[in-house]
């Protein structure tokens, strides 16, 4: 039994009637409720919840503050390949889109972290596109291997593997997995991943649970903001991390919610996701998942990462580049998508001390579990 198995006991259609079937003496439980299920989770998703999102708001700060206190991870992309024998519509990587590519050696690829380094990060998250023959197994042990010495802790967000794969990157020295869903409906899924490896649904839902079991510390999901109808699909989500804090309860589990940006092939998102739609989904996680890590990257504005510091984020990227060698070596490969918060790691720090947080740099050791 995987969560594939669970999510077909959840017909897209019925979760969709189950949103619109709540009213406001629902979200009013929920919002009252101190142990809070799907069932909780779905009314404050709810159209019926939409006048009430100032109070969803103010308890998610409150939740975040009594337990992350007035903290904010930092953490920085490293991308090493923009090489993909995917297809997927959104995204510029696409390997029918005729971009400049590049994949950095080992050394280039220290020489981008020693850069990341010198800005203050301590963790890094390493991204490539799908290609296994670029961004191999061994590749990325060789990676790993020069980058620990900069880093206290190292993630992924690379293709889906094999446990056993997972296991040796884990012994290496990554701690931390993103995976993200994009979207769990499988018929949308279908129409926007046109060929690859990435066409098969089960294969990438499942991948966070083999994560799990080969012992990641933390595991990152989320769904692409864009593609379906974000209260459906943040149900989903929510069902996902649920079942994955069941089973995998060793792990913490983050949460991402990358909104869709311009990127080459031009596609525009079916479902376009608001800024109020995204404080919405953002601050009812919290809610959900008092515990859980919740993710916000420089996809968004400042403005809008400005005002969710204080609402249940609890780490955010800064300063980043989306190709391989964007940060030192410019104009070897073209971006995956545009960012919209340019500013620097320093200048966002400054904005995080300004509202009374602390910027964390570094929230894990190895040495914890020696
Ligand atoms: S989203 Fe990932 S898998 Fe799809 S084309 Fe882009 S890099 Fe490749």
């Amino acid at each position: 039994m995987t969560f594939f198995d669970e999510m077909q006991r959840h017909p897209w259609a019925r979760v969709r009637e189950a949103l619109m079937g709540c009213t406001t003496a629902d979200v009013k439980q929920a919002l009252s409720s101190t142990r809070r299920g799907i069932r909780e989770m779905i009314s404050l998703l709810s159209p019926a919840a939409d006048p009430m999102l100032e109070e969803i708001a103010w308890q998610a700060q409150t939740l975040t503050r009594q337990r992350f206190g007035r903290t904010m991870g930092l953490f920085a992309p490293l991308y090493l390949s923009s090489s993909c024998t995917n297809s997927c519509v959104y995204c510029s990587f696409n390997t029918a889109n005729p971009i400049r590519r590049l994949t950095l050696n080992p050394d280039q690829a220290r020489t981008e972290g020693a850069y990341l380094h010198d800005q203050g990060f301590r963790h890094v998250l390493l991204v490539s596109g799908e290609d296994r023959k670029a961004v191999g197994p061994d590749y990325l042990v060789e990676v790993v291997r020069q980058l620990r010495p900069l880093f206290d802790s190292i993630s992924i967000e690379i293709y889906p593997m094999k446990t056993d794969e997972y296991r040796k990157l884990a012994e290496n020295g990554v701690d931390g997995l993103a995976v993200y869903q994009e979207t769990y409906n499988t018929l949308h899924y279908d129409q926007v991943h046109r060929a690859g490896r990435k066409r098969d649904f089960r294969w990438r839902l499942e991948t966070p649970e083999r994560g799990g079991e080969a012992g990641f510390r933390r595991i990152g999901i989320g769904a692409l903001l864009g593609l379906s109808d974000w209260r459906i699909e943040a149900a989903f989500l929510a069902l996902h991390a649920r079942y994955l804090m069941r089973r995998h309860w060793r792990s913490q589990l983050t949460i991402s919610f990358p909104r869709l940006r311009p990127a080459v092939g031009g596609y525009c998102p079916p479902c376009p996701v608001t800024d109020r739609d995204l404080v919405h989904m953002l601050t009812s996680f919290r809610l959900f998942l008092p515990d859980g890590g919740l993710l916000l990257s420089t996809r968004e504005s400042p403005l809008l990462r400005d005002h969710m510091i204080s609402l249940g984020v609890t780490s955010m990227s800064a300063g980043s580049r989306t190709e391989p060698g964007g940060y030192t070596q410019r104009a070897g490969s073209d971006e995956q998508f545009q960012i919209s918060d340019h500013r620097n790691p320093d200048e966002i720090a400054d904005v995080i001390r300004g509202q009374g947080y602390e910027p964390v740099w570094k929230d894990w050791d190895a040495e914890f579990v020696r």
